[in-house]
């Protein structure tokens, strides 16, 4: 019966408070159910000892309290863990723990497949299956919190949304999410540690930009020539090169945050000294950095990882031209945890 009924955690804080006004309880409850729900993270209503026991019975005869409670675990030989999260009792969500140094990173999903099919990722592979909800992001998070917490006594340090999905494409909700994950009671991340990445939808970019976010932005480029961008990702048919500069300056002058270029070198693809100057003449145009991926080998895509001196002869044409460049060497290969390799493998239900 209580499948039926709304989940309390879609509820926004004056949604709560709307609900306890419309039923002449006192207006403190919604901020009491929502430190139980946020902060303390506590999905049982007969749990919530300071509501007196009608307000309870009154909760639990209106509202579930849904959360992703399975998951399972696959450790990499270094050290990267990737969890696969059920939801609705079948579908599999993916994250990723990345432990370095004094960072650990966490890359979450934003949606259940991706509808975007960029070539050189094996998520695009699936067909988008549905969007997450703010809880379901903000689930895969907590968990992966609390076994950072019990496994290395470490909280996380920094949140990209990376994994399975377009982000943009939910974007109401990735927004939720973040407003969770920094809620000052509960996880109390900060929006300078969380990073969103889009293949660029450029309208959404700049709808973004307007709210002046303090989080990150991170672009899927991978080619600075229009042609083989759209070779690569057909999300560059609709959103050009062009369209995709005009948002991220926009973004830029109203933010003052460079945005990061992603960008995975394929070998004979995009590594080439033509490749790294177009991509130069791309960044001097308007303030970025530059992430270069290794790429990772996915089953049944026909993409190769550019060799060492290709990926070093690229590094040092963009660092002589002053563009800030970093390598992001590939983690978590071994059990299809790397950029691109998310696709359920490896579930055992
Ligand atoms: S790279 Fe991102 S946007 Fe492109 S198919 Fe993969 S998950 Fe979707």
């Amino acid at each position: 019966m209580t499948n039926n009924l709304k989940n309390i955690r879609d509820l926004t804080f004056e949604e709560i408070e709307e609900f306890f006004l419309t039923h002449n309880r006192p207006n403190f409850r919604a901020s009491q159910v929502y430190k139980w729900l946020w902060s303390n993270f506590v999905y049982d209503f007969s749990q919530m000892t300071n509501l007196s026991l009608n307000d309870r019975n009154l909760l639990i005869s209106n509202f579930a309290i849904k959360s992703i409670s399975k998951y399972e675990y696959i450790d990499s030989k270094d050290g990267t863990t990737k969890f696969l999260f059920k939801i609705d009792n079948e579908k599999v969500v993916e994250g990723v723990l990345i432990p370095q140094k004094d960072r650990y990173t966490v890359c979450i999903s934003s949606q259940a497949g991706c509808s975007l099919a960029c070539k050189f990722c094996a998520t695009g592979k699936l067909k988008l299956l549905r969007n997450l909800a703010a809880w379901e992001i903000f689930d895969q998070v907590y968990l992966i919190n609390k076994f950072s917490l019990e496994k290395y006594k470490s909280k996380i340090t920094n949140i990209v949304y990376m994994g399975m999905g377009e982000p943009l494409l939910n974007i109401s909700n990735v927004l939720k999410s973040i407003s969770l994950i920094n809620y000052s009671h509960g996880l109390n991340i900060s929006q300078k540690r969380i990073t969103v990445s889009t293949a660029g939808i450029t309208k959404i970019i700049k709808k973004i930009a307007d709210l002046k976010p303090k989080f990150n932005l991170a672009i899927s480029l991978h080619s600075a020539n229009n042609k083989k961008r759209s070779e690569l990702m057909e999300i560059n048919e609709t959103n050009n090169l062009r369209n995709l500069l005009a948002s991220v300056s926009y973004f830029y002058n109203i933010t003052k945050i460079k945005p990061t270029y992603e960008y995975v070198l394929l070998s004979g693809i995009n590594d080439s000294q033509d490749d790294a100057e177009e991509l130069i003449e791309f960044c001097k145009k308007s303030p970025a950095k530059v992430n270069l991926i290794e790429y990772n080998h996915v089953k049944g895509i026909p993409f190769k990882k550019s060799t060492k001196e290709s990926t070093q002869k690229f590094i040092d044409i963009l660092e002589k031209n002053k563009i800030l460049v970093k390598l992001r060497r590939s983690r978590g290969e071994d059990i299809g945890a790397a950029c691109g390799q998310l696709a359920t493998q490896n579930k055992k239900w």
